[in-house]
């Protein structure tokens, strides 16, 4: 039998990454511009992602729903609700990691009606996403300014997170800079 170990780890803690591909799975078009600029000689510094380089939110069709200010004072999971397909997930209470996430996925899923989970991965300059996507939805949680929540309100607010690590380290908990989960 092989050892095991007692964490998951990334690739590239492992082994020497050239580039990265992101996506589950990486896009076609994607492939094909990394085999072009393979082909071409024109590929990007050693250690880049094959993606652009903006969050989603800057790319997605629904963003101009997108208001400035979101007051989320109730968690909805896709299935509770109807989801109007033209607005942002954010404005209807459900959670999606587009201000999180690297854009180059062609909104597959926001295309599909489902909000964004986080697939491609951070963009540049951001190390760990799941904190990126937390600190996202700790700032859109609550009642309108001149409201008042109480305890109880914020406890039942946060249990409508269900699984808070899946929900925002679903592709990245190895790449996680808290690592593992603390255990009694
Ligand atoms: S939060 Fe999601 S639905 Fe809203 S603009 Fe960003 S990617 Fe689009
Ligand atoms: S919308 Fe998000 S989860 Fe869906 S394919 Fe794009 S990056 Fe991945």
């Amino acid at each position: 039998m092989p050892e095991f170990y007692d964490t998951v780890k990334t690739l590239d803690q492992t082994i020497p990454v050239d580039y990265y591909l992101p996506g589950c799975a990486p896009p076609p078009d994607l492939i094909m511009n990394a085999i072009n600029a393979i082909l071409t000689g024109q590929l990007p510094e050693k250690g880049a992602v094959l993606a652009p380089n903006k969050a989603l939110c800057d790319t997605c069709s629904r963003n101009e729903t997108k208001p400035e200010k979101i007051s989320m004072a109730e968690i909805k999971r896709p299935w509770e609700i109807k989801i109007d397909p033209e607005k942002c997930f954010l404005e209807q209470g459900v959670i999606c990691l587009g201000p999180a996430t690297r854009s180059g996925c062609g909104e597959t899923c926001i295309k599909a009606n489902m909000p964004c989970r986080g697939c491609f991965g951070p963009v540049e300059g951001v190390v760990d996403q799941g904190a990126k996507a937390l600190s996202m939805i700790a700032s859109i949680l609550g009642l309108d300014d001149e409201e008042k929540m109480t305890d109880e309100d914020v406890e039942k607010l946060i249990e409508g997170i269900v699984d808070p690590a899946g929900t925002v380290y679903r592709f990245s908990l190895p790449a996680s800079l808290l690592r593992r989960k603390r255990m009694e």
